[in-house]
């Protein structure tokens, strides 16, 4: 999987390999015994985090005796000492910098930094052993429902982050031939990948739904065919099911979720060939919290906000990190067969937008977007502009939409936003904000509130003048 040329660090690198790959399908197949698994992994990461800088006021004196004189037992670490440790903020992390590692800077294959939407980039560098075990737990669950024939497009700017560079690894892994292209931002060109799409039968589309969505509407506005996939493995964006409904319709794939996760934690939850997100369970310890309390996931379904201790980030353990997710976890069993928990994300709280009391999530609009019985045509993107009481949904189409469509889709969008003016407006191209998701997140990237008038620097013409010309006309 790697070509590395010191014969040592090959002999130990291909036995992790074989080691990880064998404990990771008895725990698929739920042979593993977990709970011996954990604590001898958890003693493991308590002797790294010992070495790194950031938990030197973290980890308590008897727990540092202990680790360094090799008597802490498995049993102690999981069920006594893991409580007892102070919570792992993103802002600690991130404050923290270098200081997290457990080894010299030089001593990882590849730097990194996470995406920063939600305070400063931390560092996210990758080594050989946790690239393995990362790669390797991504791999035997994709393996589920991709092969050798297939041939895959890898359409992700974001080269400041390890996702690109590792879903180039997994699909290594598996053997298929695999893309990774680059369109920039400011051309928007996809003339060139849209032709390696058809030139080398790619089936395989793995990025961000919104880059997705912008290349079909290129390839639309160019007159080009429509890319086609068999499979859609969408990753960095809440994708809902409306969302991938709707990516489904435009290229005829199977959408999934491809995985959970971040660039800090590594890879927490992989799909399914039944579109279900399966835990890394040989990988994690997961707790959650709620009002009364955190505790470990314990075979019984339950929900709360996700709190994360990696066991195979030697290089960089994180312990009871707050990765600020609500989750809910399933134990009912998946019609994959597999033995480990599903885990559904139930959104973050900052991307609901608030109308007159009440809220109005991603979910909810995009169902009424992309409801099947809507007439033609079809909403490509949208971007919600907020003034006052005034609502201007722009949307780009794949056909001139009559006035008659309009006034339909800002009746039904209307009910939404009760007591809210709402207006709908075809226009050529959405304002490049819309594409950003995957940096900003959701509302950031599709939610444009011009209360704050500074906003308006964003609106570049005609649409500004579209805009503007709506609002007038919903005061009127
Ligand atoms: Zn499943």
């Amino acid at each position: 999987m790697l070509l590395l040329r010191d014969e040592e660090t090959l002999a130990a690198s291909l036995s992790q390999v074989r080691e990880h790959t064998a404990l990771t399908r008895d725990v698929l197949t739920g042979k593993a015994d977990l709970r011996h698994e954990h604590g001898r992994k958890l003693v493991r990461t308590l002797a790294a985090a010992a070495r790194s800088p950031m938990y030197a006021g973290r980890l308590g004196a008897d727990l540092r005796q202990r680790v360094a004189a090799g008597d802490l037992t498995p049993d102690r670490a999981l069920d006594e000492e893991l409580a007892e440790l102070p919570f792992l903020s993103k802002r600690n992390l991130s404050d923290s910098g270098p200081a997290a590692f457990t080894r010299p800077l030089s001593s990882f294959l590849h730097y990194y930094e996470s995406s920063g939407t939600t305070g400063n980039p931390a560092p996210a560098p990758k080594a050989i052993d946790d690239l393995v075990t990362n790669t390797i737990n991504i791999g035997e669950m994709w393996r589920r429902f991709l092969q050798p024939s297939d041939v895959a497009l890898i359409l992700i700017n974001a080269p400041f982050a390890p996702a690109a560079y590792q879903f180039e690894k997994v699909l290594e892994y598996l053997e298929i031939m695999s893309l990774r292209p680059w369109v920039d931002n400011i051309t928007g060109d996809y003339t060139r990948v849209l032709r390696l799409i058809d030139e080398l039968g790619a089936n395989v589309f793995v990025g961000p739904p919104s880059r997705l969505l912008e290349m079909v509407q290129f390839a639309h506005r160019k007159g080009i065919a429509p890319p086609r996939f068999d499979r859609l493995l969408l990753m960095a964006e809440q994708t809902g099911e409306a969302f991938q409904r709707h990516l489904s319709r435009l290229t005829g794939a199977t959408p999934y979720v491809a995985a959970y996760g971040s660039s800090e934690t590594g890879t927490i939850a992989v799909t399914c060939e039944r579109r279900h997100l399966h835990i890394q369970v040989q990988s994690y310890v997961l707790e959650l919290a709620d009002g009364t309390g955190v505790r470990r996931l314990s075979g019984q379904s339950d929900r709360g906000e996700l709190i994360v201790t990696t066991l195979d980030v030697p290089s960089r353990p994180l312990l009871r990190y707050r990765i600020g997710d609500l989750v809910e976890v399933d134990y009912a069993g998946c019609e994959c067969g597999l033995a480990t928990p599903v885990l559904r994300t139930l959104g973050r709280a900052q991307d609901v937008i608030t109308f007159s009391g009440s809220g109005v999530r991603q979910d909810d609009l995009e169902t009424v977007l992309w409801a099947a019985d809507l007439p033609a045509p079809v909403v490509f993107n949208y971007m919600l502009v907020v003034r006052e009481r005034a609502v201007v949904c722009l949307v780009t189409t794949d056909a001139e939409p009559s006035p008659a469509w309009t006034a339909e889709l800002s009746a039904r969008l209307g009910q939404l936003f009760g007591g809210y003016a709402v207006a709908v407006r075809p226009v050529p191209v959405l304002p490049p904000l819309a594409s950003l998701g995957q940096y900003l997140g959701w509302k950031l990237s599709r939610v444009l509130d011009l209360n704050d008038a500074q906003n308006w620097d964003r609106l570049p013409e005609p649409i500004g003048a579209i805009v503007r010309d709506t609002l007038r006309a919903l005061d009127n």
